[in-house]
């Protein structure tokens, strides 16, 4: 067997000691690993690193691929960014995967249950891109960036893992219904992707009613496929039933870099106490050994947690029996490496990442031709007032007044609602039958509107092969320009 080379970062609060823990049952199940020791987090922050990730951390990752790491906090004071958040987006680790299943040992209202189920979610794009604008002193914006590379290789990502785990049921959870383009572009990229797979059985799930059926019927799901923000959500309801945050291990994958960690984070409050429960960085690792080709020594370490757990040997998070500190509870497992518990270890092979490149997903979009534009305005005007304005002073340009919205939903001209309107209004206007559109088409509209308003924003609508590339507000009619 090839000793392979892995960075490892102990991470902060109660990382030390469960991060150890997990070496050592590492080294105990008779894997082949090489540490190659590494600072991030807390310790770099007061070392004056801004990113909390030092250079050299930075360059052992580049060189082994392969990250252990245990929980990074961010000190008050040291800046606002996430030593997390950089290690993930620098290293382009797309897919979050997260598996939970029912421990032996380990009672919670879903026992018997035989929950074993794997969420696949997108780590790198949607709201968490961190986009964000106060559009008015009084409205924020946060753009959800959704990229059909992104949802394709999520897709493929989670197909692939069920191909390697022996699973054949796999969901794409998505609120499709609302957010058609951005959740939508998900649930087709799964969709097609899936047509590769004719032997899983796979299917869409609304996102909302996912929680619910997770809830009702977990047993139903075994692997998920979601955007990151829906991802981020289920499987913190994920880990709650299995028995919570000390047994939630996750792995973060993209083509080049490979990193695994705890869901926790570093609980500042046990730290230095022998009371941590060091059991999702342990099956971290052994997720670690598998994506290391290390399957045999992944199972012994697996079996052995589980078996320990079985005997009833467990932290204080376990709210049953008498609970043992993190040393015991080590021992307790290192002690029974080459045992079996009553839960056999699926037989995995590697989980074979697609290499998608930008080109291979591109649409085949024919013509595009620009039919309007959304100007977004901040005023106290009521709805009427503004919809004459801009009728107004969109008669000296090529464009006429279609509708104004508010949040989303129409307000001008009137539907007969009762929208409470706030400071950020959506003008949107067509151009009109035989207008010319050219460089200073928008740029004219732009000026006639900034003499009686602050706008803060524009989007250009684009109609894709003939299709409007936008949506409508709530309450607007077709799209017609006349
Ligand atoms: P947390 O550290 O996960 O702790 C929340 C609670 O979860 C703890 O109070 C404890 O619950 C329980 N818990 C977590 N890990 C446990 C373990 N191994 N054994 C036993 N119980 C465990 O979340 P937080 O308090 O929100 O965050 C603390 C710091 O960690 C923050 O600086 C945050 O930014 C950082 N963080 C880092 C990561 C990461 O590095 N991946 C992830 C999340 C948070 P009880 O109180 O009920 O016993």
């Amino acid at each position: 067997m090839v000793t392979a080379s892995v960075t490892l970062i102990h991470g902060d609060g109660i990382g030390k000691e469960v991060v150890d823990a997990a070496v050592e049952m590492v080294k105990a199940s008779g894997a082949q690993v090489q540490w190659e020791h590494a600072v991030a987090g807390e310790q770099a922050f007061k070392a004056g690193v801004a990113s909390g990730v030092p250079e050299e951390t930075m360059e052992s990752i580049r060189n082994t691929k392969v990250v252990l790491k245990g929980p990074l906090g961010t000190p008050i004071g040291f800046g606002e960014k996430s030593a997390n958040v950089t290690l993930r987006k620098l290293f382009e680790t797309y897919a979050n995967i997260r598996p939970v299943q029912e421990m032996p040992g380990v009672p919670t209202p879903f026992s018997g249950r035989g929950i074993d189920l794997v969420v696949v979610r997108e780590n790198v794009e949607d709201l968490y891109a961190g986009i964000e604008h106060m559009q008015t002193p009084d409205v924020a914006q946060c753009l959800k960036l959704i990229s059909r590379l992104g949802c394709a290789r999520i897709a493929r990502t989670g197909l692939e893992l069920a191909v390697a785990q022996g699973r054949t049921n796999v969901a794409v959870a998505t609120k499709s219904n609302i957010m058609k383009f951005t959740e939508g572009m998900m649930q087709r990229e799964f969709l097609a992707a899936a047509e590769d797979y004719p032997t899983l059985d796979t299917w869409h799930v609304i996102v909302d009613n996912c929680a619910h059926q997770l809830v009702k019927a977990p047993e139903q799901f075994e692997v998920i496929v979601t955007t990151n923000m829906n991802g981020d959500i289920l499987s913190d309801l994920t880990s709650a039933l299995v028995g919570g945050l000390g047994f939630a291990p996750s792995a973060n994958l993209g083509n080049e870099v490979a990193i695994f960690e705890a869901v926790h984070g570093s609980a500042p409050k046990y730290a230095g106490k022998d009371v941590a429960n060091p059991s999702a960085v342990a099956l971290s690792a052994v997720m670690m050994l598998r994506h290391l080709g290390q399957f045999e020594e992944a199972t012994r370490m697996e079996q052995a947690i589980l078996r320990t757990l079985e005997d009833g040997i467990h932290t204080q998070d376990v709210k049953v029996g008498e609970p043992v500190g993190t040393r015991a509870y080590t021992d307790a497992v290192i002690a029974r490496m080459g045992q079996t518990s009553s839960l056999p270890s699926r037989n995995h092979s590697r989980i074979n990442l697609p290499q998608i490149a930008r080109e291979d997903v591109r649409s085949n979009a024919g013509a595009r031709e620009y039919v309007g534009a959304d100007v977004f305005v901040e005023t106290a005007d009521s709805p009427a007032q503004l919809g004459e304005r801009m009728t107004r002073i969109a008669k000296g340009t090529q464009f006429k007044l279609k509708m104004v919205s508010n949040r989303g939903t129409v307000v001008w001209p009137a539907t007969g609602g009762s929208t409470d309107c706030v400071d950020h209004f959506r003008c949107r206007f067509m151009l009109v039958p035989g207008a010319v559109w050219d460089g200073d088409t928008l740029l004219d509209l732009l000026k006639a509107i900034s003499s009686s308003y602050r706008w803060m924003h524009v989007e250009k609508l684009d109609q894709v092969d003939g299709e409007p590339g936008f949506t409508r507000a709530q309450g607007e009619n077709a799209i017609d320009p006349s």
